[in-house]
């Protein structure tokens, strides 16, 4: 009976955030959650969503109506574009469909969901060593076998990307290989412009499904095409594949659960036909897991997306949050290497998007958080968005010693 289920342990990250929250220390510094935060270490409403928010409420039509069951048409339609290239092959010859979803988590699940169902073969689901720890129990609890391939390099602090190649090489033929679009989650490591070549080229030769999970799209470089690259090429080169877009970072609309699954079948002569079948199939999927999307965060993103000022506007305000990013990096960086803190820190600027993965250990990573009131996961990852001018300082001060100790 239901006596017999066992407590389950708390998810390590929000139970991070709660001790956070209880630490009474003024002292006290949030590097866990990837949400960006501004210089005053406050959550930042992107000027560009107020503007939307303030259109949005002036429309003497708006209702509270339900959405189709994919979704806000011109948001899933804007989406689409703004993932694959408004010149995407793959839209113009009609092979890719696009729903709307709770957020990023919501598309990956739906993927995952779609596949455990209609794969033939109901392959071995390869992730990245390490990766966003959700990816285990999203494919895990749709029933889909889950293994890792190399990705993180402990020694250069960057890309094994032989060890990457040659597990993906001994995989078996067909597998599902999960993959960061950008701004890999929990290292900032992305594979090259080249290095992405080879690993298509592998995927395609072993005749895997590459399943792309792209939360941060324009936070990581400020371009949202060039955080789009891989995607796009993989798509040029005719691949069958699907993307999980979040718009969680990238619009600040964490909570609004905003975000799209798009599926794009590989090219050729009957490519349209098995797209709308698939569609078919993932709108049934989507009326029993939640019948239809939320509107806000869709109407949002939709008025920005769909109308140039605000779309240019938008690109601006990505590019104020990865510039702060990108600043508070190089601080850190110089400011331990001006100390001289043991060890190198070039992959704090190497690394890319929200998070560093710092090198630190589990018994160092503890040091910081009992002596020095700073949180971050156990795994040494840190949320770039939580260190700004007032606390910069305080922290590279806090890792020397510790680094020492
Ligand atoms: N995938 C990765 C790799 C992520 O880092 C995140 C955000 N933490 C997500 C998916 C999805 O987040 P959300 O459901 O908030 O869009």
């Amino acid at each position: 009976t239901t006596a017999q289920v066992a407590q389950a342990p708390e998810d390590p990250l929000f139970g991070l955030m709660r001790a956070y929250r209880q630490d009474s220390s003024d002292k006290k510094v949030d590097l866990g959650i990837g949400a960006y935060r501004d210089d005053n270490a406050k959550p930042w409403i992107l000027p560009v969503v107020q503007k939307a928010d303030a259109i949005l409420h002036n429309d003497p039509n708006l209702d509270h109506e339900y959405l189709p069951i994919s979704g806000l048409a011109n948001f899933t339609a804007a989406a689409q574009k703004l993932i694959l290239g408004a010149d995407s092959p793959a839209i113009q010859e009609n092979r890719a469909t696009s729903l709307q979803t709770i957020s990023g988590t919501g598309a990956v699940h739906l993927g995952a969901l779609f596949l455990a169902k209609f794969h033939p073969r109901r392959p071995t689901v390869y992730l990245s060593n390490p990766t966003w720890a959700n990816h285990n129990q999203i494919f895990t609890n749709v029933g889909l076998a889950i293994d890792k391939y190399p990705y993180f390099s402990a020694q250069t602090k960057g890309l094994d990307i032989d060890g990457m190649l040659s597990a993906l090489h001994a995989a078996p033929a067909g597998s599902i290989i999960v993959l960061h679009a950008c701004a890999h989650n929990p290292t900032g490591v992305d594979p090259t412009q080249d290095q992405w070549k080879q690993i298509a080229s592998v995927i395609r030769e072993r005749g895997h499904f590459p399943f792309f999970d792209c939360a941060y799209q324009g936070f990581a470089s400020g371009d949202l095409a060039r955080d789009a690259w891989a995607i796009r090429y993989f798509v040029q080169q005719g691949f069958e594949t699907c993307v999980a877009q979040s718009f969680a970072k990238n619009f600040g609309l964490y909570g609004e659960r905003a975000g799209a699954f798009h599926f794009v079948s590989a090219a050729g002569p009957d490519a349209a036909t098995a797209n709308r079948n698939i569609a078919s199939q993932l709108a049934i999927l989507q009326r029993s897991e939640i019948s239809n999307p939320p509107a806000y965060g869709s109407r949002i993103a939709s008025i920005v997306l769909n109308d140039p000022a605000l779309y240019a506007q938008w690109e601006q305000d990505l590019k104020t949050m990865s510039g702060r990013i990108i600043e508070m990096r190089r601080g850190l960086q110089q400011r331990l290497e001006a100390k001289g803190t043991p060890g190198s820190w070039n992959h704090i600027t190497s690394q890319i998007g929200m998070f560093s993965f710092t090198g630190l250990n589990e018994q160092q990573v503890q040091t910081l958080r009992e002596k020095w009131h700073i949180y971050m996961t156990k795994n040494g990852r840190i949320s770039m968005a939580g260190l700004n001018t007032h606390n910069i300082d305080y922290f590279a001060e806090a890792l020397d010693q510790t680094v020492r100790e």
